[in-house]
C-alpha cells in the first residue's frame, strides 16, 4: 500500500472514481472473503505520489475511513504476504507472474509519511 479502508467506511464509494490507479473497488466487488467495505488493492495503490494529497482521502466524507498502511516495497513483503489471507488482503495472483506481492511488484510510496503513522493507523487527510 498503501492506504487501507477501515470499518468506519460508510460504503458511499465516492473514492472509487477518484483513484488514478484504479486501486479501489466497492464492497460488492471486494476480493476479501467477507468484504463488507470498499477495498483498496494494495498491489495497485501508488499513494497518489504525484498529487498534493491522496485523491481517495480528499473525496472521503468519513474521518478515519482511510488510514496509512506500510509501504508496498520488498522490505514489507512478509508484512503483506502474511496477511494475504482473504481477511485483511487478497493480493492478485497474476497468471504468469504469480502473486503480485511487494517483492514481485513494488509500488511507489510517500517517504514523507513516517512508519509511526503507518503502524498507528493514522487517518489519511
Ligand atoms: S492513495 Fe491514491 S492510488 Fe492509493 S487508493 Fe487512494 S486514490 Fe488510489
Ligand atoms: S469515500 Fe470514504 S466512506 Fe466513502 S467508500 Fe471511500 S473510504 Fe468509504
Amino acid at each position: 500500500m498503501s492506504v487501507r479502508i477501515t470499518d468506519l467506511c460508510i460504503n458511499c464509494d465516492a473514492c472509487i472514481d477518484e483513484c488514478p490507479a484504479s486501486a479501489i473497488v466497492s464492497a460488492s466487488d471486494s476480493p476479501l472473503v467477507d468484504g463488507e467495505y470498499t477495498y483498496v488493492k494494495p498491489e495497485k495503490c501508488i499513494e497518489c505520489v504525484d498529487c498534493t494529497v491522496p485523491k481517495c482521502a480528499d473525496a472521503c466524507p468519513t474521518e478515519g475511513a482511510i488510514v496509512w498502511d506500510m509501504p508496498y516495497t520488498a522490505e514489507y513483503d512478509e508484512y503483506y504476504v502474511s496477511r494475504n489471507d482473504g481477511v485483511t488482503y487478497t493480493i492478485r495472483e497474476h497468471p504468469k507472474k504469480g502473486l503480485l506481492s511487494p517483492l514481485a511488484q513494488p509500488r511507489p510510496f510517500r517517504e514523507s509519511v513516517g512508519l509511526d503513522m503507518r503502524q498507528g493507523d493514522t487517518p489519511v487527510v
